[in-house]
């Protein structure tokens, strides 16, 4: 409650999602939380921000997010809740459409009618599929190989008519690979299970999991391995700052790629743990994963004009903190810390 305007972040008690809510916080935004903690650490909202409101509940409850709307005096949203494993979603689409897009239509819905007119969307670079040039432009063909991929194209589609018809003003955030933690504030990565590669080879180096698989080392690339464009978390929660304050009086600004322009391979990034954890990562190098493309780098052109926005952060920083988060919270967030106000 209170005067200023506040922001809806939807799964909010994720990994990006408790970055974004901490930057609003900073900014002098307060923020709501909307969050069903099936997946996030309601922990994690606590320690982005002491006096964030956390509801527990989902994103497709049209009278819960009207009630938000006007007991907080939303005027924005920034709409992070999925689901986001891309494996998961080859073996149970039905899980993925429903969450991600009926859940999101309500969402956008209960928003409309609330007179909410101001949506960042958390996208991802799996709208794009095997790109057909690297770095990738936001207006390079979107095909997507995962349900994933397509919920996220999808939802932009859905954004993209919702301007047109009700003048809503969207930015539809493409991220690439989110990497890091900040360790002052306590924010760090902790999926389970965890399938990322940072995260994993933090562990392994510490010797808190098993050696590490390395998926493939006979791609098209340098050293045979895959390379992504891994982008710092901290970097991605402020585009989101910088979105919402473009949207604020602005026009819609569609699709935008967060990314570095900076592709590593996996070899490089256990080069880059081996430095930051002061270990080598044991690891074996095992099949390729089904459905990864060789090379996924992006344009950060967009960002750069429409939001004024470019990383700050480089790799090494971002694995530095990830293991300086790992080695402060070795087990990762409490589980399951209670239930939140609602
Ligand atoms: N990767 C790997 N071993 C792992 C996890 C990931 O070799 O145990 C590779 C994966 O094939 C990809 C890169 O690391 O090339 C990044 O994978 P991640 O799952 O972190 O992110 P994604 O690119 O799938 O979003």
């Amino acid at each position: 409650m209170g005067d200023a305007r506040a922001i809806l972040v939807t799964g909010g008690a994720g990994y990006i999602g408790s970055f974004v809510v901490r930057a609003c916080v900073r900014s002098g935004m307060p923020a709501v939380v909307l969050d069903d903690a099936s997946t996030g650490h309601l922990e994690a909202v606590r320690r982005a921000g002491s006096d964030v409101a956390a509801v527990r509940g989902h994103v497709g409850d049209q009278a819960l997010v009207r009630a938000l709307v006007t007991e907080h005096r939303i005027t924005a949203c920034v709409h992070l809740a999925g689901s986001s494993r891309v494996g998961e979603s080859t073996g149970n689409p039905l899980k993925y459409f429903q969450n991600n897009v009926a859940e999101g239509v309500g969402l956008l819905e209960a928003l409309l009618g609330a007179g909410v007119r101001q949506f960042v969307f958390s996208s991802s670079a799996a709208v794009y599929g095997p790109p057909a040039q690297v770095p990738i432009v936001e207006d390079a063909a979107l095909r997507p190989i995962s349900p994933y991929g397509d919920t996220k194209m999808v939802l932009e589609r859905v954004l993209e008519r919702l301007h047109e018809a009700h003048g809503l003003r969207y930015a539809a955030l493409r991220y690439f690979n989110a990497a890091g933690a900040d360790p002052e504030s306590g924010l760090g990565e902790d999926h389970d299970p965890e399938t990322h590669l940072i995260p994993l080879a933090v562990d392994a180096a510490m010797g808190q999991r098993p050696p590490l698989t390395v998926f493939g080392d006979d791609y098209p690339t340098p050293d045979g391995t895959c390379i992504r464009d891994y982008v710092d978390v901290r970097d991605v929660a402020t585009a989101h700052v910088a979105a919402l304050a473009a949207l604020e009086g602005g026009p819609s600004l569609g699709a935008i790629n967060l990314g570095t322009g900076r592709g590593h391979s996996v070899m490089e990034v256990l080069r880059a743990v081996t430095a930051g954890v002061g270990r080598p990562v044991p690891h074996s190098v095992g099949p390729r994963r089904a459905g990864d493309p060789p090379v996924l780098v992006a344009s950060g052109e967009r960002a750069r004009t429409v939001l004024g926005w470019a990383p700050r952060y480089a790799l090494a920083d971002s694995v530095a903190a990830a293991a300086a988060w790992r080695r402060a919270w070795p087990r990762g967030y409490p589980a399951h810390t209670g239930a939140a106000e609602s």
